[in-house]
């Protein structure tokens, strides 16, 4: 029986999760759920799983849920505190890193540092500190599962004990990433300016949270995936090459010396990279249907348009631009896409305003937790000086 601690167990990622241990009750078992503020939704997480322990990041909410658990045996914790105990709580075999933003970064490097398995969606918390996590992966003998479609499809097209080490030295020449191109890629680019958050939050392929939505729309998303792939895999942006495939069936591809190039397909459904992660190198079953290829009967590939999304050119910049100026991408994004969210800003200007951010910082290196920590803060204050100043 596996213990699991589920970090954003309210969200899709969290919910995809807790459908498929529901499946297995015999091999998994939830030790710890958290999330944010939605009280509501937690309560029926937890009448139905059964958590021992269950963290809300505000001492209201927690108070909340409490007194609505009374008498069920779970115990409520709070704030960082409390996703921190949960994530590296010697119990746990398995924590599910899938907080959404960089709120994921300190309790995702805590189940790190107890040495758990990992199963990473939360990409902010690589692409903020990638070169400190993936040192800290090594040093403390954590096994990081990727979640992310793609990243997963690469995983299973790579050998085993891939991940951390150097793809060259395995033969790899190219990455391929694939991506659906989100729910703009058929609208004039001439409308961009007026599309609405409604609009870019109705992904043709994939059911995701808002703010993975809106980074699909812009496709901020494939460029936060491209430095995620580099420091999973230990290759360069230069090694990667981005393709949209409207049918999101194949999720990445592997391209080997030898001319040999590896693919995963399956339905887009994140319950199949989910499970593979929780049970490599066994394999579940997920409640995926099974990939018809008859019916999909069409694999359509073009090259990502850098000009109509501006957001993949600015992940090439920050990844060659190295320290922390990934760490000041993301930021930016998240204050810029919480903006768009509001209805305070448009479309364009969230690829703008991380643009001005990015010029008007000077970066540094990204050797510790403080420096990564006080650049994402101060790119917030920038993005909401930016926006402010436009208005
Ligand atoms: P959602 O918005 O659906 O869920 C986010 C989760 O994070 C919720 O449980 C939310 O709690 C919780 N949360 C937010 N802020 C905090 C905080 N400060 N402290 C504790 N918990 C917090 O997001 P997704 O599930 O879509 O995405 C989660 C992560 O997975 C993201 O990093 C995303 O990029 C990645 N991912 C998602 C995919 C998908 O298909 N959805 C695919 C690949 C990667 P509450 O409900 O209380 O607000």
């Amino acid at each position: 029986m596996k213990l699991l601690t589920i970090l954003g167990a309210t969200g899709s990622i969290g919910c995809s999760t807790l459908d498929i241990v529901a499946r297995h009750p015999e091999q998994y078992s939830v030790y710890a759920l958290a999330a944010n503020r939605n009280v509501d939704k937690m309560l029926d997480l937890c009448r139905e799983h059964n958590p021992r322990y269950a963290v809300m990041s505000d001492e209201a909410s927690a108070a909340a849920l409490a007194a609505a658990l009374g008498g069920t045996g779970c115990e409520v914790l709070a704030g960082e505190a409390g996703l921190a105990e949960v994530a590296a709580a010697a119990e746990v075999d398995t924590v599910v890193a899938a907080i959404v933003g960089a709120a994921g970064l300190l309790p995702t490097l805590a189940a790190v540092r107890a040495g758990k398995r990992v199963l990473l969606a939360n990409k902010e918390s690589l692409v903020m500190a990638g070169a400190l996590f993936m040192e800290e992966v090594r040093r403390h003998g954590a096994e990081l599962m990727p979640v992310d479609s793609e990243h997963n499809a690469i995983f299973q097209c790579l050998p085993d004990g891939a991940i951390g080490r150097a793809a060259a030295a395995l033969g790899v020449q190219r990455i391929i990433l694939t991506g659906s191109g989100g729910p703009l890629r058929d609208i004039d680019l001439a409308e961009f300016e007026r599309v609405t958050p409604e609009q870019a939050c109705a992904h043709p392929n994939w059911d995701m949270g808002p703010k993975i939505s809106v980074d699909s729309a812009t496709m901020m998303n494939k460029g936060l995936e491209m430095i995620e792939a580099c420091w999973l895999f230990a290759v360069d942006a230069d090694d990667i090459e981005i393709l949209l495939h409207r049918q999101s069936i194949v999720h990445s591809l592997v391209s080997y010396r030898d001319g040999s190039v590896i693919a995963q397909l399956g339905n887009p459904d994140m319950r199949t990279p989910i499970a593979n992660a929780l049970a490599w190198p066994e394999r579940i079953d997920s409640g995926v249907e099974p990939l018809n290829l008859l019916q999909v009967s069409q694999l359509d590939f073009t090259l990502a348009d850098e000009t109509r999304y501006p957001c993949i050119a600015l992940a090439r910049q920050a990844w060659q631009r190295g320290g922390t100026c990934m760490a000041v991408l993301n930021a930016a994004n998240e204050i810029a896409v919480e903006r768009f969210l509001q209805g305070s800003i448009g479309f364009n200007d969230i690829a703008s305003t991380i643009d001005e951010v990015m010029q008007r910082t000077e970066c540094g290196p990204a050797n510790d937790l403080q420096q990564i920590l006080e650049a994402d803060r101060a790119a917030r204050r920038l993005a909401g000086a930016v926006i402010e100043a436009r208005s």
